[in-house]
């Protein structure tokens, strides 16, 4: 016999309705794959939350099981890359999208999706900083790989009190860099300012429409927004500035006019952690464990059960969640 767990799942029926219930299921279920990893947290992040509230078109194909993302242990493998025992983390692939994904008791999957947990993180760690951290990581590499060192000037951080926001707030106050932290928030000032904010500067000021080129602010940014504030971000960079462009929760759209590239000699460097080559991801987690606070990583965090995910799913597309929301699916029966 199998084991048995509990999954999310998303179901669509005829009439195009979507339906999102915990269903208790055995291995036999699960899609094709390598390896096959008891799932101890998983994390609810910007996808995964337009998925479970159907609000954006994420899933591919119905059931799925959403999660882009967990920390677990492999109980089976016929790879022999990977083994029994090993603790692994999986971002991406189309996980949570095509292939189910993370919030579930068990997944199988491809062994090459997998990276091993670093030392010193614990899988309930890897999960606080889940793929919005990652994706941090993978923005500041980019800005480094720019030549924006922490006195080139500072950095803008947008959607600051979000999960990517807040990851990319702590790791660039670490390097040294000087961090100027949007949020629509303001009563997120004194959190922002604990994980590192060296000044908070309000959402409004980034949402109506700028001139081409605004006042040289920025060596860089992390934009988690898209749309007008990406716009602003690239119009107020210093000359030879990179933008970081990773989301897109202000919109897909990008109303900007090629000034500051041209003029300034601004970079602008689109982040897609999904298919990321396995090699940067294993240095992107190796510096988030060698980087990351974790009693800071502590206050950003809130974790909940499977039972939760919904409606905190729904919480976090209404922008009322802070930091990182970490799911303890930890409920094989
Ligand atoms: P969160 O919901 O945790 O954070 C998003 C934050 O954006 C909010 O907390 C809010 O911060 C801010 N925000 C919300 N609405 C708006 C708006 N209309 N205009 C400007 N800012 C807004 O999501 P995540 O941090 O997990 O993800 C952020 C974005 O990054 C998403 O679009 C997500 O899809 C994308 N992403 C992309 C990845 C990639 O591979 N490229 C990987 C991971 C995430 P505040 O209240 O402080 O302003």
């Amino acid at each position: 016999m199998t084991s048995q767990f509990q999954a999310l799942l998303i179901e669509k029926n005829e009439a195009g309705e979507q339906r999102v219930d915990i269903r208790q299921m055995g291995e036999d279920a699960l899609p094709d794959g390598d390896v096959t990893v008891q799932i101890e947290w998983s994390s609810l992040n910007y996808k995964d939350a337009l998925a479970i509230t159907g609000r954006g078109p994420i899933v591919r194909q119905f059931p799925m099981v959403p999660g882009i993302d967990f920390a677990g242990t492999v109980v089976r493998s016929t790879d022999p890359a990977v083994s029994p025992g090993d603790k692994v983390v999986l971002n991406g692939w189309g996980v949570g999208e095509k292939h189910w994904g993370g919030l579930a008791g068990r997944a199988r999957v491809r062994a090459d999706w997998l990276v091993p947990l670093p030392d010193g993180l614990s899988t309930r760690q890897a999960m606080a900083i889940g793929t919005a951290g990652y994706t941090a990581m993978l923005c500041v590499m980019a800005l480094e790989h720019g030549g924006i060192q922490p006195n080139t000037g500072p950095i803008a951080v947008s959607g600051a009190s979000g999960g990517v926001g807040s990851i990319a707030v702590m790791l660039l106050s670490r390097l040294s860099y000087t961090v100027e932290a949007i949020t629509g928030r303001s009563e997120e000032s004194a959190y922002l300012t604990a994980l590192g904010a060296a000044s908070i500067l309000p959402r409004d000021e980034f949402t109506q429409p700028g001139k081409p080129l605004a006042r040289a602010r920025w060596a860089g940014a992390v934009d988690v927004a898209g749309g007008r504030v990406l716009a602003n971000l690239c119009a107020g960079m210093s000359p030879g500035g990179v933008v970081t462009a990773c989301g897109l929760a202000a919109g897909m759209d990008f109303p900007a006019t090629v000034a500051p590239f041209i003029l300034r000699g601004v970079s602008l460097i689109g982040i897609d952690s999904v298919y990321c080559q396995r090699e940067r991801r294993i240095i992107a987690w190796n510096r988030l464990a060698e980087l990351l606070d974790p009693h800071l990583l502590d206050t950003m965090t809130t974790a909940i059960p499977l039972a939760d995910v919904s409606a905190v799913a729904g919480d976090l597309m209404d922008g009322r969640i802070r930091g990182r929301v970490i799911v303890n699916t930890g409920t094989e029966v």
